[in-house]
């Protein structure tokens, strides 16, 4: 490789280690380098830096309370209009009995859905109280600030208020769904009827305000380019020095089955149509009617490879353009980038998170080499992602989780929502070490100490 296309990573370095932040310009860099793995390796430089080489994952219930939608958003493959035959509302008794169902140790039950007006703020404080009640060590993170802002305008309360008494109800902190990509020309292709971005800013901060810790995300890969996703980043980053509440960015790679915004765009510019059908393509002769080769030992020796034209060295050839053009989802080297850029622009951001639901098990471990450090949860029943296209399963039993990390030499942390640790499992010898989580701790120095070390 040569100096023209290896990352320098140290003017970066240097930023960052004095606790400065990269610029605009220098996110684009980065975004556009063509030296993918030595983005990859200063992100891993960065995330080591703030997390050691601790990976985060909790055990947690997914619950998805009813698809009715009245946004109706382009990407999005899990909704349904109200009357639709495969339209649901989940009662609060099959909330209840989907809350028994939690898997051991399970610490968090992660409650997400549509917009449906017939699910007032009354049906989620009843809800939230019902599950503390049951289960009264749970923690409840629930509802994106999308969600907030609609049971605002359904019930007439300010959001303040709304935030205010589904706290007093037991709800715990906030997913940070609905960011989606902030820029108001590519929201009003992809979710016209969504709240703007700028909204979605305020209602966080409102809910940093009322004490509600919330995680923010970005969908791409869609129809969005580079300087909107740096866009997005750069105000969240400004919205974070301001509140500090924010505890993880999760970037979510658009997917693209069943929704219209993969059937209204197309790929690659070109009528799909034209494509003949298989069977009047030519057809091959059976194999025993072609052309019999020669033994090996008769064939023409080729040439010796120095023989041949040289190609051109890497840094002079057209860099090809990110495939975030096309309407097909992200390639797994844009979903990597994504991560790394995300971990060095938002440096005042702990955690870098991968919902190994979306990208699969295999991608979610690489991408722990680029910069992330939690691999969200052991997620029982998930619909949202899956209803996209999502194969990866939606459950992981925590020996899988444990693997993952372990197979790039990271150290696997069990955490509650607030990224308190409950466990450490530092080899067979270590496991338990935090005790259960009766010693529980977010600091990552101390849990460097308790490892007796720098884990
Ligand atoms: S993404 Fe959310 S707001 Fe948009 S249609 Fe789907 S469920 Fe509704």
């Amino acid at each position: 490789m040569t100096s023209k296309i290896r990352l320098e990573p140290e003017p970066y370095q240097s930023i960052l280690e004095s606790g400065g932040e990269l610029s605009q310009q220098q996110a684009m860099e980065l975004y556009l380098h063509p030296d993918l793995h030595g983005v990859g390796a200063l992100a891993d430089w960065f995330n080591r830096l703030k997390n050691k080489d601790l990976v985060f994952f909790n055990i947690n219930r997914h619950i998805n309370h009813t698809n009715i939608c009245i946004n109706k958003c382009s990407f999005c493959s899990f909704f349904r209009e109200s009357g639709h035959p495969d339209a649901y509302e989940l009662s609060l008794d099959q909330i209840l009995q989907k809350a028994k169902d939690m898997p051991d140790d399970c610490t968090e039950v992660h409650i997400v859905g549509g917009l449906s007006s017939s699910l007032t703020l009354t049906y989620f404080e009843e809800m939230f109280r019902a599950l503390r009640s049951n289960h009264p060590d749970i923690h409840i993170q629930a509802l994106t600030v999308v969600e907030i802002e609609h049971l605002s305008s359904i019930s007439g309360f300010p959001v303040q208020e709304v935030l205010a008494r589904l706290k007093a109800a037991g709800l715990g902190s906030l997913p940070g769904g609905g960011a989606e990509i902030f820029d108001p020309e590519i929201r009003a292709q992809i979710c016209p009827a969504k709240i703007s971005g700028d909204r979605w800013l305020d209602i966080a901060r409102l809910a940093h305000q009322v004490g509600l810790r919330t995680n923010a995300t970005m969908l791409f890969g869609h129809i969005e380019k580079i300087e909107h996703r740096v866009d997005h980043l750069l105000k969240l980053r400004s919205l974070q020095n301001e509140t500090g509440g924010f505890q993880s960015f999760i970037p979510l790679p658009y997917l693209s089955e069943n929704n219209r915004l993969a059937s209204t765009i197309d790929p690659t510019g070109q009528d799909r149509s034209i494509t003949p059908p298989r069977q009047d393509r030519a057809i091959l002769p059976p194999r025993q009617d072609r052309a019999i080769l020669p033994p090996r030992q008769d064939r023409a020796i080729p040439p010796p490879r120095q023989d041949r034209a040289i190609p051109p060295p890497r840094q002079d050839r057209a860099i090809p353009p990110p495939r975030q053009d096309k309407a097909i989802g992200p390639s797994g080297s844009d979903i990597l980038r994504t991560y790394a850029v995300s971990r060095l622009v938002l440096s005042n951001f702990q955690h870098i998170k991968a919902f190994w639901i979306m990208i699969g098990k295999k991608l979610a471990q690489t991408s722990l080499l680029y910069g992330v450090n939690d691999l969200d949860g052991t997620v029982r029943e998930e619909n949202i992602a899956h209803s996209a296209g999502a194969s990866a399963g939606s459950e992981l039993c925590a020996d899988e989780l444990l693997e993952l990390v372990r197979g790039v030499n990271k150290t696997p942390a069990q955490r509650d929502t607030l990224y308190n640790i409950l466990k450490l499992y530092e080899g067979k010898q270590c496991e338990g070490k935090l005790n259960g989580g009766k010693n529980k701790t977010n600091d990552i120095d101390e849990v460097s100490e308790i490892m007796g070390g720098d884990p």
